[in-house]
């Protein structure tokens, strides 16, 4: 039987390659870089994290996401395999080693028999035969057009920033100090970086009048609202950042345990050595000069030494819910599909769980059998439910996995919880609430598994 190609080696391209090959059927794999690079991959890698180094909360039962990776277990995904073996720490979050990450899923295809990889760009979708497409929010140009073209200009771009990495050496720890946020994790995760009432309105005053760098080509473009510039959430109210990703809450600064800080800046970490650290929420599209500068005005980042700076780049996506079928299939191209944020799913987890979902619908089609989506009171599920059908088509936007776009919780899943009231089943709030979706998720998922 002929291979499935996969374009794009990306989280999602090398997830769907993995499930196919583990069914036994074989799979080429095509990869532009680094014969073309996009504007924000750095290496010739295979799922290459092109921002943050990490996949977020881990704990299946109060996150989203968290419940995302552990289905993803379950289902043997290649990405979270590797995301274990990688796992720097970062309090109760699942951050990775980004080279060390990379290597372990190149290593792992490449010893899987029926695997093929080929350095090149795919300039066209393909015309005949099983394939996924799963080239990103970065998507070639060549590619994207024939894509708009084919889809009658239904893929949009769309813009997002990513945060600057600072290296740890360059860091005052005479003011900066090392928690996480309530202890959690290891309980010194972060690195910790507090503002007076004074400094944080100087800092604020400083990053308002910056420069923006990309200028006015970029002046209008819509932003993820989960993914805000920092100088724009800034713009919506003096406190927003103080109450938002500065927030003082659940640290202590030992160096002045008696005043509690107005602002903290958090820093996590970025590579296995533990020598470059990312500042949290702080993705920008400011001019690289004044980034600096106004970065240097936080307290223990003076003489910051930036490992890369902040940017703005496209976002490329489909507008799935008209395009799709409840298998991630072009509806007048069954055998064509499409995995990844270019499906306008959010997000490095999110991605690699499409492309898992992609792979599998692909081999079981491959092998005579009819693709069956898991249900959707699964995160996996709920996620393809809804950029398959579930959103509004005219007001499309990436999607992050969360709680909200699951079904009602059944309270049958905690009955025997601590806080669970059997007179008011249907009452489920808060953490009682998740831990029925997550409970009811994962029983589900192993059923359709
Ligand atoms: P990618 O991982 O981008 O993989 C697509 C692959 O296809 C790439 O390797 C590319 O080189 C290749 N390709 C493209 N066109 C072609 C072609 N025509 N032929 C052959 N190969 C091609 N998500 C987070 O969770 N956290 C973050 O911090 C974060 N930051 C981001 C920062 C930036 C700059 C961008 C662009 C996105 C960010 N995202 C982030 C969103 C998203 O999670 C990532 O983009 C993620 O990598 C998407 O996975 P993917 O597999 O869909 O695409």
């Amino acid at each position: 039987t002929s291979p499935i190609h996969v374009i794009g080696g990306g989280l999602a391209g090398c997830e769907a390659a993995w499930q196919i090959l583990k069914t036994g059927h074989a799979v080429v794999l095509h990869e532009m870089r680094p014969r073309r690079m996009t504007e924000a991959h750095r290496t010739d890698d295979l799922a290459e994290l092109v921002c943050s180094n990490s996949l977020r909360a881990d704990d299946p039962e109060s996150s989203a996401v968290g419940l995302l990776h552990a289905e993803m277990r379950s289902a043997g995904s290649l990405i979270l395999a590797a995301a274990d073996a990688h796992r720097v720490p970062a309090g109760g979050a699942l951050a990775v080693d980004r080279r060390g990450f990379s290597a372990t899923i190149s290593e792992a295809l490449a010893a899987q028999l029926g695997f093929t990889l080929i350095r090149e760009e795919v300039p066209r979708l393909p015309a005949e035969g099983p394939a996924i497409v799963a080239t990103g929010p970065l998507t070639s140009d060549a590619l994207a057009e024939d894509i708009r073209a084919a889809t009658g200009a239904e893929a949009l771009a769309f813009f997002d920033a990513i945060a600057p990495i600072v290296t740890r050496e360059s860091i005052d720890f005479g003011k900066a100090w090392f928690q996480s946020r309530y202890d959690k994790g290891d309980g010194k995760d972060y690195i910790n970086c507090p503002l007076s009432a004074e400094e944080y309105a100087a800092f604020l005053d400083a990053l308002l009048a910056a420069d923006r760098r990309q200028g006015r080509a970029f002046d209008d473009a819509p932003f993820f609202d989960g993914c805000l510039p920092i100088e724009v959430m800034a713009e919506r109210g003096r406190e927003t950042l103080a109450h938002g990703p500065l927030k003082p809450v659940g640290l202590t600064n030992p160096h002045a345990p008696e005043h509690r800080p107005h602002a903290v800046v958090q820093l996590r970490q970025d590579n296995h050595a533990a020598t470059l650290f990312n500042m949290v929420g702080f993705q920008t599209r400011l001019r690289h000069g004044d980034q600096a500068q106004v970065f240097r005005l936080i307290p223990g980042l003076e003489n910051a030494e930036f490992a890369r700076l902040g940017g703005i780049h496209r976002n490329t996506f489909l507008n799935s819910p008209r395009l799709l079928d409840g298998t991630l299939a072009l509806k007048d191209r069954p055998g064509l599909r499409f995995a990844g944020q270019i499906t306008g799913c959010e997000g490095y987890v999110e991605s690699a769980a499409m492309g898992l979902l992609a792979g599998r619908f692909a081999a079981a089609e491959a092998a005579g059998r009819a693709p069956a989506p898991p249900p959707p009171t699964t995160a996996l599920g709920a996620l393809l439910a809804h950029i398959t059908g579930g959103a509004e088509a005219d007001t499309f936007q990436p999607m992050n996995i969360t709680f909200g776009l699951f079904p009602e919780p059944d309270p049958a899943f905690v009955e025997d919880a601590p806080g669970f009231n059997p007179k008011r089943p249907h009452r489920l709030k808060g953490k009682l609430r998740k831990l029925a979706q997550s409970r009811r998720a994962r029983a589900h998922l192993a059923e359709w598994l």
